[in-house]
């Protein structure tokens, strides 16, 4: 209610001509009446419709001044851009002429005006703006400048799903996927981070990031420090990934080169080839997420190599993820907020699933008793319908457990592994925006089977989310132990669990399929075991939410996000 009447008073208190005085002649008589779309010869007015497909940002380092240019695809013709804003332009044109500029009441997002621009035509919208210190949600996003771990300063400007426009004119929805140049000039020897293709000389850094696009909320987005020392590490799959560490950090020595190597010839066979160039630069610094991935850069927790969890091996693990990311979350986007949780779980599966196949034992089983374990606090389902939706930062923290699990692990013992992978490489094949309904399409036709009771009993719903429990009978003939598992919810939920039964000498693994579209809260399945059953133990290695005990009354812990 306060922003309404703050914005309200905004509206009426600033009709702002900015740029020449003889453009602003204030006649805004023509506004509200939604465009007549160019047609009829008459020159189109109102609010032009069409998709940003280019920004070239330049920005000072030293002082925060930031020029914003904004080529946009016009698709039904207009005199006026609706464009969401932080910042105030200091100046502002519009197709080349000063805009009038106003705040559109409902939105508060900037509305700049001028001359008609016809359907089909490209527009381009020029301002400056001051871009203040200052991060949003607890968080790194917004510009910052923190102390590395070597005393240097790490300069961070971060956008995140909704945040693009704290730097100026940027249509934030994160199903947008545009193309990107940045100029930055800052100190000489500063090393500047930036999307794209990299040129950097003193003082001035410039990268460019087109042909295959990148959403808002990860592409734009700066890094720097001038104490980075930018070392090679290793090739694969025709990518050079190189280092950007402050002195005294351990990220780099802590992977092997040919480890990463090889993971990167593994997640190209999977997925095609690196969609950003041949170049992956990967830099340290004191965020707060563990990594976040933007385009050809990824920015990693400078301390990861000192974690003690949440995985194995948290460094490895964090960048495997941030690596797959460039498939999951850049080159192909999310639909909207609310389908958040794919990309966080579709990188965080493949990277246990590389554990799983390449890496040591027990990497890939801490990796499933975290997410099992984080499951358990979860306060909403991992495609929330909550009307109305949560704030992304209020619920995108749950979906780092469950959204692996529920998409994907679960998955597995119902429809195979190779199903789950071909149906993520389908569901990733091209760019774009997608859904949780459409990955849900993609994995039915890659396994052949019905997954609507699946998702609807474990992926969508409003609320905390309300996992199953599980009664555990036994029986014995002979050496045969029979298993049944009874759900005692309303739902039924669509599961295989395994159960470990054990006697004195031996243990045997009984899997209790409840298949993908259960009719009974009751399954049972018999195993031989060959002595007296002594202790039976549901879930013992994780592989479904609330199936096993351990973690049921278990204290919370830190859910780790990246
Ligand atoms: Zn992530």
């Amino acid at each position: 209610m306060s922003s309404v009447l703050r914005l309200g008073v905004r509206v009426t208190g600033l009709v702002a001509c900015l740029g020449a005085v003889a453009a602003c002649s204030g006649d805004e008589s023509s506004e509200g009446a939604g465009g007549s779309g160019g047609s009829g010869g008459a020159a189109p007015t109102g609010d032009l419709v069409g998709d940003v497909l280019r920004y070239d940002y330049g920005f000072d380092l030293a002082t925060g001044q930031a020029t914003s240019r904004l080529t946009v695809g016009v698709v039904t013709g207009g005199d006026c851009f609706v464009v969401p804003s932080d910042l105030e332009p200091a100046s502002a044109s519009f197709g080349g002429a000063p805009a009038v500029v106003t705040r559109d009441a409902p939105t508060g997002a900037l509305r700049l005006c001028g001359a008609p621009v016809a359907g089909g035509a490209e527009l381009v919208i020029d301002t400056a703006e001051l871009v203040p210190e200052g991060t949003f949600l607890g968080l790194d996003v917004g510009f910052s400048r923190q102390p590395d771990l070597a005393g240097g300063t790490f300069s961070y400007l971060l956008s995140w799903v909704g945040g693009c426009d704290h730097f100026g004119p940027c249509d934030d929805a994160p199903g947008r996927l545009a193309a990107f140049g940045f100029d930055v000039t800052h100190a000489p020897g500063t090393t500047v981070l930036c999307p794209g293709v990299r040129t950097a000389e003193s003082g001035a850094t410039h990268c460019e990031l087109d042909g295959v696009l990148a959403p808002t909320y990860s592409a734009f987005a700066l890094a720097a420090d001038p104490a980075w020392v930018a070392a090679p590490f290793t090739t694969g799959a025709g990518v050079a990934v190189s280092f950007y560490e402050a002195p005294g950090g351990e990220l780099a020595s802590s992977l092997s080169p040919a480890d990463v190597a090889a993971f990167l010839g593994w997640i190209t066979s999977v997925l095609g080839p690196f969609p950003y160039g041949s170049e992956l630069r990967v830099a340290g610094g004191p965020t707060s997420w563990l990594g976040f991935e933007h385009p050809s850069n990824i920015v990693l927790y400078e301390s990861l190599p000192s974690l003690t969890g949440p995985y194995a091996d948290p460094t490895r693990h964090v960048l495997m993820h941030e690596i797959i990311h460039q498939w999951a979350g850049d080159r192909t986007t999310l639909a909207s907020a609310a389908d958040f949780v794919w990309k966080e779980a579709t990188a965080e599966y493949l990277a246990y699933v590389y554990e799983d196949e390449h890496g040591p034992a027990g990497e890939a089983d801490a990796t499933r008793a975290y997410w099992d374990a984080a499951s358990q606090q979860s306060a909403h389902y991992p495609r929330p319908t909550d009307d109305p939706l949560p704030a992304v930062e209020d619920f995108y923290g749950d979906v780092y457990g469950p959204g692996p699990m529920v998409l994907y692990q679960q998955l597995e013992a119902l429809v195979g592994r190779p199903a789950v992978l071909a149906g993520i490489a389908d569901f990733l094949a091209e760019p774009g925006a997608r859904s949780v309904e459409e990955l849900r399409a993609a994995l039915e036709a890659a396994s052949g089977a019905d997954l609507g009771p699946y998702f609807a009993a474990w992926v969508f719903g409003s609320g905390a989310p309300v996992w199953p429990s599980f009664v555990i009978g036994t029986s014995e003939v002979g050496g045969d132990v029979t298993v049944t598992l009874t759900q005692a919810g309303p739902v039924v939920f669509p599961c295989a669990v395994e159960v470990d039964v054990s006697g004195l000498a031996q243990t045997a693994t009984a899997v209790v399929d409840f298949g993908t579209a259960p009719s009974s809260p009751s399954a049972s399945v018999t195993v031989t075991l060959g002595e007296p059953l002594v202790t039976s133990t549901v879930d013992p290695r994780h592989r479904v939410i609330g199936a096993g005990s351990a973690f049921a009354k278990a204290a919370p812990i830190p859910v780790w996000r990246h």
